[in-house]
């Protein structure tokens, strides 16, 4: 089995609603996401996925994210607080989708770091 990780980074604002302490409060983050794929069979190439098809994949989920208040974007938009739970989960749904997992590759998770020292992964199992 091989395991592959590319890293993507987006800079957000956010809000996280009904939070008992400063993050209840409008503020910013330069949020780091790692995007994991899993795989056992190679290309030709002895490649599992090509990194720089990987990172363009990842690069266009986060455009949407980039340089916005995340609160009022969907789903978030209609009441989901955008922890790092959320969007980590969100990604993966958006990224999972992509036409670029071939042979047995498959996204196995995605980490979203609101600090160098906090962040959250989510996988599908
Ligand atoms: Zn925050």
């Amino acid at each position: 089995m091989y395991t592959l990780k590319i890293e993507g980074a987006f800079e957000a604002a956010h809000h996280v609603a009904g939070y008992p302490g400063k993050c209840a409060r409008l503020h910013g983050h330069n949020w780091v996401v790692e995007a994991v794929v899993k795989g056992k069979e190679l290309d030709e190439l002895g490649m599992l996925i090509d990194f720089k098809v990987m990172k363009k994949e990842l690069a266009d989920v986060l455009e949407r994210f980039d340089h916005r208040y995340l609160n009022e974007l969907k789903p978030f938009a209609d009441g989901l607080n955008p922890t790092a739970e959320n969007l980590a989960r969100i990604i993966f749904e958006e990224l999972a989708c992509r036409k670029v997992f071939e042979r047995d590759s498959v996204l196995y998770a995605i980490t979203v770091f609101e600090s160098p020292k906090s962040s959250v992964t989510y996988t599908k199992d």
